[in-house]
């Protein structure tokens, strides 16, 4: 059994076909990152910030961008956590990420993200004896089946082969594992399946869910109720849990747009210095700048002379503030290789500093982001460079209309 602290989830705000989808300048990583921030800062905004410690992270995907290594190391920075947490990289859908929520140990963050249908989920596991963490969701883990069934594989040679049949898929594969999980009820939450499926096989009461992989186990959990038996499944595997209280979610997800066209220009992208990538990387990842250690004037990026007093002293890298206002901006309508465009570029004041910062321009479609608009600065995938994800921050225009913050 596990004390589930809270809850956060993230959905893109572009939408195809009633489904979200990921910008292009989205992947698993960033949608990861704004899950596990809309839950950190959500926790950190309540009173009992001690829950808020994170001992270890774990991030299941089948969409991981990285597989030689380094998405840790921008997962951490993209959360803010130190670089000393332990990271567990796990290729998987909805069935382990519910059996990693039940199972894990106190200080477990888990987060799961998918790109198609895209989102992210996170849940942080607190302490359970001898005190409880207050406000916290109890999750047991009722029954785990694992059969084989493999309907998808991939090559020596990195080819993906789909056995396509979605009606074997749905009979022989989920219903079947569903039905060796041996509940004595059936689940009020199913995930992994389609809503109208989730209906059926749990009496009509198992709500739509935004995503069907990895993060739909924690989308499930969020829509919850105490009481209630969540079930993942996937292909041949299924998880079920049984939940007492419910967890406390934040949600960042924004109303859809549709996705807007833009044309990519072939011809060779700029290719990456990684000795200068590995210079910015805090700077950009953990949006920090070089604080003066003589008179504390923030540079960004960080420099060797402070324009400020003069001194060569050093700096100390310093946590930014992730809102700020649109000082100018400039939106790009010349095809630039291996960008699509147009898109949009912000010159952002960030607030309570006299730091301008110029980045690109997210989740609005370009030429819509007028001097004086308000946003936040989210972790994107602001190029890729020679094979290489680049992340940094862009500015991330607030919606015109209020929206609700939790549920
Ligand atoms: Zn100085």
């Amino acid at each position: 059994m596990t004390t589930i602290v809270g809850i956060g989830t993230y959905l893109p705000v572009w939408e195809v076909s009633g489904r979200r989808t990921a910008g292009l300048d989205e992947d698993a990583l960033t949608l990861a990152v704004a899950a596990g921030r809309a839950l950190l800062e959500g926790l950190s905004a309540r009173a009992d910030t001690e829950s808020t410690d994170v001992r270890q992270v774990v991030f299941i995907t089948r969409d991981l961008p990285l597989l030689e290594g380094g998405n840790s190391a921008a997962l951490l920075a993209g959360l803010a956590l130190d670089d000393d947490v332990p990271v567990v990289e796990q290729v998987g859908g909805g069935p382990a990420v519910l059996d990693a929520v039940a199972t894990a140990s106190p200080g477990t963050l888990v987060v799961a993200a998918d790109l198609e249908p895209a989102g992210a989920a996170a849940a942080l596991i607190g302490e359970t004896t001898p005190a409880p963490t207050p406000g916290g969701a109890e999750l047991s883990l009722l029954a785990r089946v694992a059969r084989s069934l493999p309907l998808s594989s991939r090559g020596r040679d990195g080819g993906r082969w789909d056995y396509d049949d979605p009606r074997l898929l749905l009979e022989r594969g989920t219903k079947a594992a569903l039905a060796k999980l041996d509940l004595e009820d059936p689940p009020s939450v199913i995930s992994g399946v389609t809503p109208k499926i989730a209906a059926q096989l749990s009496g009509g009461r198992s709500p739509a869910l935004p995503t069907t992989g990895a993060s739909s186990a924690i989308f499930a959990l969020a829509a919850a109720s105490a009481g209630d038996v969540v079930a993942a499944a996937e292909q041949g595997s299924a998880v079920a849990a049984a939940l007492t209280g419910a967890p406390q979610v934040w949600r960042d997800e924004a109303a859809p747009q549709p996705l807007p066209r833009t044309r990519m220009t072939p011809g060779p992208d700029i290719g990456i210095s990684l000795p200068a990538y590995d210079r910015a990387f805090d700077a950009k990842v953990r949006w920090e700048a070089g604080s003066c250690d003589e008179c504390g004037q923030l540079a960004m990026p960080p420099r060797l002379r402070c324009l400020g007093c003069g001194s060569e002293a050093g700096w100390t890298l310093t946590p930014l503030p992730r809102v700020g206002e649109v000082y100018t901006k400039v939106d790009i309508h010349v095809p630039v290789p291996g960008r699509a465009t147009p898109y949009s570029l912000a010159i952002v004041a960030l607030d309570d500093t006299d730091v301008r910062t110029l980045v690109t321009v997210t989740g609005a479609p370009s030429g819509s982001v007028e001097i004086g608009d308000r946003g936040r600065l989210v972790l994107r995938l602001i190029d890729t460079r020679s094979g290489v994800p680049d992340y940094g921050h862009a500015l991330l225009p607030a919606p015109a209309e209020p929206q609700g913050e939790t549920a």
